[in-house]
């Protein structure tokens, strides 16, 4: 692409950008298409010869958009949200034209020092103990796994990093039963062993019970295991419930195991200081991550990760060979220690773009509205004959489901699963479901950036509409 074409193209490319954002919402959320209906129409080789951008973002519109499923549509209620904003797009689009690559403080100055103070800044907001730092790391997979692996090392004196499994070990790994699956892919990594992670019993509102954590731990102990690290959720994944954190740091304290906090949705929640009593006693604890590309407003991807002595992290991970020494390491933060990778985008600018332009303020202000139509729509549903929510609505995650005493379980569940299809198949909302108890029920999140009252009543009318046709 020659120079000067690349500003025009740019320039096409930033309108067709603001369109998109100003017209989202009227795309289907999720495409109507079958497997390979994509595949088919790419070409099976690469092309010998350059093609013109014409064709290039023709093809753009016309073959990859119809196949998208559009996550920043208002009325995505699926999973997790994976928001994005104007700064953040901005800044990935600054981040992307510099191209740096951001692995050690010299690699670029400005982006490890950047870091360090927007990690600083969101721990402050967060309520986060003013002790700790933060890194970024792509994802809450990855931050989780570290910690693991940090948990493993501190407790062996690093002896497995250099000697590897004796396999004597019999180390222990604790979560609730409602854990993320990130953990149970970590301990997989990490050679623990799946089977080593124990699922500790939860109560009425799915949250671990600290008194049977308490067991566990004393039942391994006399059976020759070694604990070592306990993963406790602040919103898990199924119905965002809030594990005790302050009980269970005061046991992994106790027990000197690694207390690892995945608060990868809900954190974002704690920017709003009526959320940060979910967090007292965390001081003990060693690690929190969250992810302000789910609720924050910030492009996939972006993980925030936060440790009480990130020297145990870096212990773990740092390893200098002679081609990546230089005279500043004493002085200065190389974030390649702090995580599995050595390269590293600049992710820090997109988030020093999103927190200035919306100032705690806007971020806060955005929230609460969020949450408040999670209470709107929480009250329809509580209104409504023959349905029922079956977890705490903490944040904004409505968990319901139709129910009915002609119905047996299993029909039920079969009819809350066609329910939802249906619902889903007018492209209009994206719903997803869980099981709780066994028990099929949809998960409503009310969290896209613009998500406004008009999404959540036109979706509450599709739902009421199709559960009529179906009855
Ligand atoms: C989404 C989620 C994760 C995984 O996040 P990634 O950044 O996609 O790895 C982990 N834990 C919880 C509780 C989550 O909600």
């Amino acid at each position: 692409m020659k120079k000067e074409d690349f500003r025009a193209y740019a320039h096409e490319l930033v309108d067709w950008m603001a369109d998109y954002l100003e017209e989202k919402e009227n795309y289907p959320v999720t495409p109507n298409i079958q497997p390979k209906d994509i595949f088919n129409q790419i070409p099976s080789s690469a092309p010998e010869k350059g093609e013109s951008f014409e064709n290039i973002f023709r093809d753009f519109k016309e073959i990859i958009l119809p196949g998208m499923t559009h996550w920043q549509h208002p009325s995505f209620f699926a999973y997790f949200p994976a928001n994005n904003s104007e700064p953040s797009i901005l800044a990935e689009m600054l981040m992307s034209t510099l191209g740096a690559q951001c692995m050690s403080w010299l690699t670029s100055p400005a982006a490890t020092e950047l870091e360090e103070r927007v990690c600083d800044w969101l721990r402050d907001a967060k309520g986060i103990d003013s002790n700790w730092k933060g890194v970024i790391h792509d994802t809450a997979s990855t931050a989780t796994l570290s910690a693991i692996l940090t948990a493993r090392e501190k407790a062996t004196q690093y002896n497995i990093n250099e000697n590897g499994f004796n396999g004597n070990e019999k180390f222990r790994v604790y979560s609730s039963a409602h854990v993320h699956s990130s953990i149970d892919k970590g301990i997989k990594i990490a050679g623990l062993g799946v089977n080593n992670l124990v699922r500790i019993p939860v109560d009425e509102n799915f949250a671990m019970i600290p008194e049977e954590l308490e067991k566990a731990i004393q039942r391994d102990l006399k059976d020759g295991f070694r604990p070592l690290c306990v993963v406790s959720a602040l919103g898990t994944t199924s119905s965002t419930a809030v594990d005790p954190i302050g009980k269970i740091s005061q046991i992994s304290q106790k027990h000197g195991i690694w207390h690892h906090i995945d608060a990868a949705f809900a954190g974002t929640a704690l920017l709003l200081p009526e959320f940060q009593h979910h967090i007292k006693g965390h001081e003990l604890a060693d690690s929190y991550v969250f992810n302000p590309h789910k609720w924050m407003f910030t492009n996939f991807d972006c993980t925030v990760f936060f440790l009480r002595e990130p020297q145990y992290l870096v212990n773990t991970f740092s390893l200098t060979p002679e081609y990546l020494k230089t005279q500043l390491d004493a002085e200065v933060n190389n974030y390649r220690d702090w995580g599995i990778q050595l390269g590293r985008r600049f992710r820090a600018l997109k988030l020093w773009f999103v927190i200035r332009s919306y100032g705690l303020e806007g971020l806060r202000e955005k929230l609460r509205k969020h949450l408040q139509l999670a209470r709107l729509a929480q009250s329809w549903i509580e209104s409504e004959s023959n349905l029922e929510i079956l977890a705490p609505v903490n944040f904004n995650t409505i968990c319901f489901r139709h129910v009915d005493s002609q119905h047996s379980e299993e029909e039920l569940n079969r009819f809350n699963e066609t329910w939802m299809a249906r619902v889903n198949a007018s492209g209009k909302v994206f719903f997803s479901h869980t099981k709780l108890d066994g028990k099929y029920v949809i998960r409503w999140v009310i969290g896209q950036t613009d998500v406004e009252e008009k999404h959540v009543s036109h979706a509450w009318g599709l739902l009421m509409e199709e559960r009529r046709k179906l009855l």
